[in-house]
């Protein structure tokens, strides 16, 4: 996988075709579904901004916030492709200001923390267009 081109790895049902992120291992949640055939696919790495809203406060763990904190934003941005809407911080820098709804996003990857044996990364969405930082 490029590192500048990031997935998120889903899973997808091979009987319905409907997508599921986080993945859905065990069965198909499509109610008119009843197949437990699901295949792990990569995701669309852009997509359409649905919505997003701002975070003022600084939220429980397991997140890693910055001390001191600082509000981000918070983005729902719906894949192209897939259909579905994934949740997502902003990258940082990035306020609800720069967003505007409909606007195409894509996923970038972001270092969350580092401890002695890894290096733990989340993703973030960016507007395209070279948009902020
Ligand atoms: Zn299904």
């Amino acid at each position: 996988m490029d590192p500048r081109e990031p997935r998120l790895l889903g899973t997808q049902c091979r009987a319905c075709g409907t997508y599921f992120f986080p993945a859905e291992r065990t069965f198909c949640r499509n109610p008119a579904c009843d197949e437990a055939d699901l295949r792990e696919v990569e995701l669309s790495r852009t997509g359409k901004l649905w919505s997003y809203t701002s975070a003022n406060y600084k939220p429980p763990a397991p997140f890693v916030a910055k001390e001191p904190f600082e509000p981000f934003a918070i983005a729902a941005v719906e894949l192209e492709e897939e259909g579905i809407t994934i949740l997502g911080q902003v990258a940082d820098g990035l306020g609800v200001e720069a967003l505007e709804a409909g606007m195409p996003m894509e996923l970038v990857l972001r270092e969350l923390y580092q401890d002695d044996e890894h290096i733990y990364m989340t993703w973030n969405w960016k507007p395209m267009d070279g948009g902020g930082a």
